[in-house]
């Protein structure tokens, strides 16, 4: 069936907000993000900022290298969440199902709602002068035969921007010499891997398709379909405002019983839920873990973690919930947060106030640890897309054997003595019981390579 869909993204989402309420802030950059005296990221910034060469999810210490005399922030998001709830409810007016990808982006289906191109392109001109109108906020729309075609829209003339693209004809012309970096769904590292093997732009992918397939598995397969226009996905009611739990799983082609895998598969499970969370601007105040056996059978665990929006936290607290039901091969294994709320800003830790080690930088060593391991490319700074997490997941399962001698392995030669380490190093420590003798295992995900042995001093 022919859809009409409409793309509608917010400009500068963050930024234009606190503008509208401090209009001292118009013709400034301002930069919203973690504190310039850390090692956060930039979440977003107004165009004038962008003319530094500041943009989102850089560091924020280069953004404040870049521009010493921009106006820094931290991010309000209550006030982005009422601002959110408001333009969520007039794009719904139009949509057969809206489907919310962030606090300030949303697919409309308006299929039935619209009936015809022309009708929908009213829509869209009477969405974005109901938002200016409502808000005082801008907007920029694509309106397309396809998601993907409309997002690619909305990019188009961004920002308070308007663009069509009404057949997959006409998405083709407009793609065909572009960068596959231009192409939605081609990520930085895909992109690599694509110039790596010379394919360059969209007409590279059409005339080399089989080795973008052989290359990239199915996501391959997305691309290929995509340089063609072809892109039936559908608009999926969902409103961030209702969501109650946020949550990512993944099947493994054969099933898993090794306990260091499945606690390396949970990290990216994890960011994955906590990127998620964040795009909507939330957090959650639980961590939930799920299992499902080879014989299909399956158990749930779950803890209450208040204001966990940070991945190792996350990630901590499902390998403790592993440590309780790995006991058989695994098929299936998923991550969620539950009872989300509106995130906090940021607060600072004391630790990145003396300019110590914060958990982005935690999270870095992480996944350079785990591209050692699993000797592929992780993207630092956590960024991991949707599409590329099972295909990883299998990197990681066929990859297992040459992971070895990179975990630090204390040998403990008294239970108990664990504590003693993580109270005394302040370390995360996850334990086991070594396979082969009796000593108590103790393998600290990702820090140094060496083996310590500790013993009990005399007389304990
Ligand atoms: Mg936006």
């Amino acid at each position: 069936m022919e859809q009409i869909i409409i793309h509608v993204d917010m400009d500068a989402f963050y930024a234009s907000v606190e503008m509208r309420d401090d209009p001292s802030l118009i013709g400034k950059p301002v930069i919203i993000g973690a504190p310039p005296d850390t090692r956060g990221v930039v979440s977003t910034c107004n165009y004038e900022a962008r003319k530094y060469g500041v943009h989102s999810a850089m560091n924020i210490k280069e953004a404040y290298r870049l521009c010493p005399d921009g106006v820094f922030l931290t991010p309000d998001f209550r006030k982005y969440h009422a601002v959110s709830d408001q333009i969520h409810a007039i794009w719904e007016e139009y949509a057969g199902a809206m489907e919310a990808i962030a606090l300030d982006e949303a697919y409309l289906d308006v299929t039935e709602t619209a009936g015809t191109f022309d009708r929908a392109r009213g829509f869209a001109h009477e969405i974005k002068k109901r938002v200016l109108d409502e808000t005082g906020l801008s907007c920029s729309v694509g309106l397309a035969y396809s998601k993907i075609a409309a997002k690619t829209a909305s990019e188009e003339n961004k920002p308070n921007g308007y663009f069509e693209i009404l057949t997959a004809e006409d998405f083709v012309n407009l793609m065909m010499d572009r960068d596959v970096r231009d192409i939605y769904t081609v990520g930085v590292k895909t992109a690599e891997k694509l110039h790596a093997a010379g394919i360059h732009t969209m007409r590279d992918i059409r005339e080399n398709s089989s080795d973008v397939i052989s290359m990239l598995g199915k996501h391959g397969q997305m691309i290929v379909d995509l340089a063609y226009g072809h892109d039936d996905s559908r608009v999926v009611a969902y409103r961030p405002e209702d969501a109650k739990s946020i949550s990512r799983e993944l099947t493994f082609q054969e099933d898993v019983f090794d306990f260091w895998l499945l606690a390396d598969v949970l990290l990216l499970l994890s960011v994955s839920v906590v990127n998620r969370a964040r795009s909507y601007g939330l957090c959650g105040n639980g961590v939930s873990l799920k299992v499902t056996y080879s014989d299909m059978k399956g158990v749930t665990r779950s803890k209450v973690v208040k204001y966990c929006d940070d991945p190792l936290t996350v990630h901590r607290e499902a390998v403790s919930m592993l440590e309780e039901v790995s006991t058989r091969p695994i098929r299936l294994i998923g991550v969620g947060v539950y009872n989300v709320t509106p995130a906090r800003a940021k607060q600072m830790t004391l630790d990145q106030m003396a300019g110590g080690k914060d958990s982005d930088t935690e999270l870095d060593k992480a996944f350079e640890v785990l591209s050692k391991r699993y000797k592929m490319d992780l993207v630092k700074g956590g960024d991991i897309g949707w599409d590329n997490l099972h295909s990883l997941a299998e990197h990681m399962r066929t990859h297992r054997g040459q992971r070895g001698s990179d975990y630090t392995i204390y040998c403990i030669e008294q239970a108990g003595l664990e504590r003693v380490l993580s109270d005394r190093d302040g370390i995360q420590i996850v334990s086991g019981h070594h396979p082969s003798d009796d000593l108590f295992l103790i393998a600290p995900l990702f820090f140094d390579m060496d083996v310590h042995h500790v013993r009990a001093p005399h007389g304990e």
